[in-house]
């Protein structure tokens, strides 16, 4: 039985959360203690999502209360007898939906499963009215289902509302595939001087306005010439013969091509016309001394490198990277060194997730494998929450081990969304959770939260939930500016033909040469198919209300 007095919490205090499954419990005792005050409970119980739940108004044990004494218990008993065959009723309806922990035909078992834990509460949190210190009406879980841009614009709002770590110093190349921690400022101007972007004649634009002209070759610059061998002027009817990334000598405002030139001693007979500023780059025109080259922010690519190296950044401030934790989940997971039994299978999602952390700039922290038992599974997302992001795989769908959420919530985690209307990965899950270490010094020292994503366990579901939701939260704590999700359009070889109402991801490969390239999908058994993912180069986005696309039609497609 449940023990008498029973903790029960405000729903401020108690996580958002509830799994659908394990919400079954029988009756609560006739008092509680809330906020340290003890009250009677009338009734109270709870059950799987769907049932709409009767349910319980507290009532002070006040002394006027008390004072009510026999007629008010009279009162109860009455009632009580009608509650009891109403429970018995509901409790019975509740155990076919209900989980393996409380798997039982009699509600007196089901009232010792409660006295077990309070897997409740993270139910009653959520449903509690003001007016009510406590009453409960379970809704159904696909409340928190969302949709596709509904999910991903909640975790681009909380992801822009986390800080990056500190900086630190590393080499210029090192810093490739890291996060600007500090802007990039140009030391001089780009170009240094006028520089010429081709072979030829630095000309006067009006000397050719007319063609073909003559004009009298007056000397030759090259590329890193010095300049005080540069000619300091231009005469009418004057050139220089000059290479590509030299200085355009004062008085030049064209170059003219040596295809359309042809020299004869000191003169050259120009064919081709040029307008003023042809072939030239201005002094500054790229960037101007003291200016931003590179902002705070950018994920350093080769362009950004070759850019710091041109203004002398042999070193860069960079964010330093964080840490996820991954959590792979059930009993028929074993490790990648294990011969696996008939029916187990070995551990790749963890595999993929770490190849998937690090190309956004993370570390990853492969944790052991959690059987589908809730003890350990919680000490293992407790060390997971010790990390700066935790993914979990596998556990999150409505199977009866699917203990994810459920510890979650006993955590008293905050749940964002439960569920995605996308294929593969519907059951993906994201919310936040407080982890046990503390931020902040002594005076604002608060128990920090940490967020999570449960990503569904078919492998594939795995690897696209991740770009889809984990990767924008990642960029963000590794300091990269956020950015929208882009598609990019090929047209489509052969007609596809879904059910709709999801928005698919489905693998795809993308072939043809220069612009013929056209995408099909590959035939895959399902989001279990790794081999198939591994023949794709991108996925198909399938938009929800389309349930055919012909051949020919430009799809969007999300590279891989
Ligand atoms: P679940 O989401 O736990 O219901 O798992 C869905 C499917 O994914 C099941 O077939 C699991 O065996 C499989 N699965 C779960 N975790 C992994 C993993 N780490 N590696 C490979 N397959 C997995
Ligand atoms: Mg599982």
């Amino acid at each position: 039985m449940l023990p008498p007095e029973t903790q029960l919490r405000r729903r401020d205090t108690l996580g958002t959360g509830f799994r659908p499954h394990t919400l079954l419990l029988g009756q609560f005792p006739s008092s509680a203690t809330m906020d340290g005050k003890t009250h009677g409970i009338r009734w109270c119980w709870t059950a799987s999502p769907g049932l709409r739940l009767g349910l319980v108004k507290r009532l002070r044990l006040s002394s006027s209360l008390r004072r009510e004494g026999k007629k008010r218990e009279r009162h109860k008993q009455r009632h009580r007898e009608e509650r009891q065959a109403n429970s018995a009723r509901i409790v019975h309806d509740a155990v076919q939906h209900c989980s393996h922990r409380t798997r039982s035909s009699t509600p007196a078992t089901i009232i010792e499963h409660a006295s077990e834990e309070s897997v409740c509460w993270p139910v009653l949190s959520r449903f509690l009215p003001d007016s009510y210190d406590l009453f409960m009406s379970v809704a159904p879980l696909s409340s928190n289902v969302l949709s596709f841009e509904g999910a991903r614009r909640l975790v681009e709002e909380h992801a822009s509302l986390v800080k990056p770590n500190e900086a630190e110093s590393v080499d210029l190349l090192q810093a490739a595939g890291r996060v600007l921690a500090n802007p990039v400022l140009a030391d001089r101007d780009i170009p240094p001087f006028p520089r010429s972007t081709r072979d030829g004649f630095a000309v006067r634009s009006v000397d050719v306005s007319k063609v073909p002209a003559t004009l009298q070759v007056i000397g030759e610059i090259k590329a890193g010439q010095e300049p005080e061998t540069i000619p300091s002027s231009l005469g009418d009817k004057q050139t220089v013969s000059i290479m590509t990334g030299a200085p355009v000598p004062p008085g030049a405002d064209a170059v003219v091509m040596v295809e359309y030139s042809s020299l004869r001693g000191d003169q050259v007979e120009i064919t081709r016309s040029a307008k003023a500023g042809e072939n030239i780059v201005p002094r500054g025109a790229e960037a101007q001394e003291g200016s931003r080259l590179i902002s705070r922010g950018m994920n350093l690519n080769d362009a950004a490198i070759a850019l710091a190296a041109s203004a002398g950044k042999s070193r860069l401030q960079v964010y330093r990277r964080r840490t996820v934790a991954i959590i792979t989940t059930g009993d028929e997971i074993v490790d990648v060194e294990s011969t696996p039994g008939l029916t187990q299978i070995r551990n790749s999602n963890s595999y993929s997730l770490a190849v998937q952390i690090r190309a956004a700039g993370g570390e990853p922290r492969i944790l052991p494998i959690a059987p589908d038992e809730p003890q350990r599974l919680r000490s293992l997302i407790e060390e997971g929450l010790k990390s700066d992001l935790l993914l979990l795989t596998g556990g999150v769908s409505m199977g009866r081990y699917d203990l994810v959420e459920q510890v979650l919530s006993e955590m008293h985690a905050e749940f964002f969304f439960t569920g995605a209307k996308i294929q593969p990965g519907r059951p993906v899950v994201f919310g936040r959770c407080r982890s046990g270490k503390t931020t902040g010094d002594d005076s604002t020292r608060e128990q920090a939260a940490t967020y999570f994503f449960g990503l569904p366990g078919n492998p594939v579901s795995t690897m696209v939930t991740f770009e889809l939701f984990a990767r924008p939260m990642l960029e963000a704590l590794v300091g990269m500016e956020p950015r929208a999700l882009m598609f990019v359009h090929a047209r489509l070889r052969s007609e596809i033909r879904v059910k709709p109402g999801l928005k698919r991801f489905l693998p795809a490969i993308l072939s043809g040469k220069f612009e013929q390239s056209q995408v099909e999908l590959v035939p895959w058994q399902g989001s279990g198919d790794i081999a198939a993912t591994v023949r794709a180069n991108c996925y198909i986005v399938i938009p929800e209300d389309r349930d055919h696309i012909p051949a020919g039609e430009f799809v969007a497609i999300m590279m891989r």
